[in-house]
């Protein structure tokens, strides 16, 4: 098979998803991490739809990219309108970028019905557009909107606005499922029908909203397609566009295609987290490849095979895209699991089994009252630190008091009343007992402040340290208020992240617990306990 380059337009169609609004400066880390992975082309915008994509071009002309390419994005002239009197196509030559991608339509349906012009109109505009642009020395792309479901009403047509396209010059001519509903075997035989007729490279440009995405693009690539479109994580409108951190390791690992070097394929992990982080939106746990959970093995049995097996259950290698295989811990987990993790983490548990079943035991019964540590591994690590007998904590608790006082305000304010929470906290380091005391503006916050208080005099480096997250969750709701509550805390020293859990009947009691946890996991790992 030929070769496939990639034509990312996270930036551009990505853009369009719900929710997503990058800013300039996003959009140009975004374009360096694309080149580092790379990418051929990178859709930079439509310079004719927002003035914050014209910025983006102009201050993305001044990156030196190793390998992509900058194109931007416009549509073929006006209905009637010469092309050199079309602003939309003087716009996208005085970007100064080299290629331009237009759209241009594809169905006769489209045509007739939303264009409201006769099919010959159509195809003039699509020649004179590109003709115009190439006379303007930029190379173009043509994308064939709504290719696949004007292919179904009438093929001939809709194959020659390709022709149009290619004879007037284009150097790739993108089908495209704008629609996002076709079949893979109709994309197929589309396809196939559209490497016969045109002469110059295909591209393939699909969206998502049956679910099918990936599969109709790499049924294009199997009917001679080249250039593939998508973008990172499958950002788009609706359900989104073809996923390239999806496809890329198919067409390595799977269909042998080579896009991209394998250091590269081993950055995608990464890059598809940078850009979840940048568009503000939680990475998918469930993403193949690249998600959290795309190879945490639960069960026990599952995770005894891949000890005595790396592949038992697992359809690639993790390492391959960057990802990691994870053994999940839960009540469902066999000693294997706490072996492997065990190993995973670098700690040497003593080779006594009973040991590890006690460990065992413990996990259980502390899941039976409310814990859970599939999301907290830093509380699962804490514990298998514990079990060791030459392990010792960083500090020991010996008590805490909360106090939460509403005081009653003149209604002149816009409070009608004020909170204020004072913790009290009496912990050991060594053989020395410290008493803090520390407000705050709420329970937690105040016993967190508290115990810092208390740790920085032995602990400096802790000052790094803080809670990013905080989430509550009643057990059994049916109990009401008197129902068990577990609180999984998230910490960061600014280079990592890691969860802890707590649970108990007493929302502050499970909240320190958590919250010790944090601080306790930090200073082990940082190894500055006092010894
Ligand atoms: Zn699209």
């Amino acid at each position: 098979m030929s070769k496939v380059y990639l034509y990312d337009t996270t930036l551009r169609d990505g853009a369009q998803s719900e929710g997503i609004s990058f800013s300039v400066v996003d959009k140009l880390h975004i374009t360096e991490k694309l080149d580092d992975l790379g990418v051929s082309y990178i859709e930079g915008g439509w310079p004719g739809s927002n003035p914050k994509d014209a910025e983006f071009l102009q201050a993305a002309s001044k990156l030196s990219l190793k390998k992509a390419k900058l194109a931007v994005f416009g549509s073929t002239r006006r209905v009637g309108m010469k092309a050199e009197d079309d602003n939309n196509l003087i716009m996208l030559v005085k970007t100064g970028v080299k290629i331009a991608t237009i759209v241009a339509k594809s169905s006769i349906l489209q045509v007739t019905q939303v264009l409201g012009t006769t099919p010959e109109e159509n195809l003039k505009m699509i020649s004179d557009s590109v003709q115009y642009l190439k006379a303007n020395g930029m190379s173009v792309f043509v994308d064939a909107e709504h290719f696949f479901d004007g292919y179904k009403v009438d093929p001939a047509y809709s194959l020659r606005t390709l022709a149009a396209a290619a004879d007037a010059g284009a150097e790739c001519v993108i089908l495209c499922d704008t629609n996002g509903g076709a079949l893979v075997e109709e994309v197929a035989r589309a396809a196939e029908a559209a490497y016969k007729a045109v002469k110059v490279a295909l591209g393939i440009h699909v969206h998502n909203d049956g679910g099918l995405a990936v599969a109709n693009s790499l049924a294009a690539v199997r009917a001679g397609v080249s250039q593939v479109q998508g973008t990172i994580n499958g950002y788009g409108e609706r359900c989104g566009n073809a996923n390239l951190c999806t496809i890329i390791p198919a067409l390595q690992l799977k269909m042998n295609i080579q896009c991209i070097s394998d250091e590269q394929l081993s950055r995608l992990t990464d890059i598809a987290r940078f850009v979840s982080e940048t568009a503000n939106l939680s990475p998918d746990p469930f993403a193949p490849y690249v998600g959290a959970s795309a190879f945490s093995h639960k069960a026990g049995y599952h995770v005894d095979g891949l000890a005595k097996w790396e592949q038992a259950y697992q359809h690639v290698n993790p390492e391959l895209i960057g990802n990691r295989k994870r053994a999940v811990i839960s009540e469902l987990s066999g000693k294997d699991n706490i072996t492997f993790k065990a190993r995973e983490l670098g700690i040497s548990l003593p080779s006594d089994k009973s040991m590890i079943q006690k460990l065992l035991t413990q996990i259980k019964q502390r899941e039976s009252h409310g814990y859970q540590y599939e999301h907290a591994e830093a509380s699962f690590e804490l514990l298998l630190y514990r079990s060791l007998t030459d392990y010792r904590p960083p500090f020991e608790l010996v008590d805490f008091m909360v106090l939460v006082e509403t005081r009653r305000r003149a209604p002149v304010r816009n409070h009608l009343e004020d909170t204020l929470a004072e913790a009290m906290i009496k912990v050991r380091v060594g053989n020395e007992v410290i008493h803090t005391a520390a407000e705050g503006n709420g329970p937690v916050n105040a016993l967190d402040q508290a115990l810092r208080k208390a740790l920085l005099q032995f602990y400096p480096h802790l000052a790094a340290v803080r809670l990013i997250d905080y989430k509550v969750r009643i057990l059994e709701e049916s109990t009401g208020t008197e129902s068990q509550v577990r609180v999984f805390i998230e910490s960061t020293d600014g280079d990592s992240e890691w969860r802890t859990v707590g649970s108990s009947v007493n929302i502050i009691e499970a909240s320190w617990l958590a919250l010790a946890d944090a601080v306790e996991y930090w200073l082990t790992r940082k190894k500055l306990a006092v010894q």
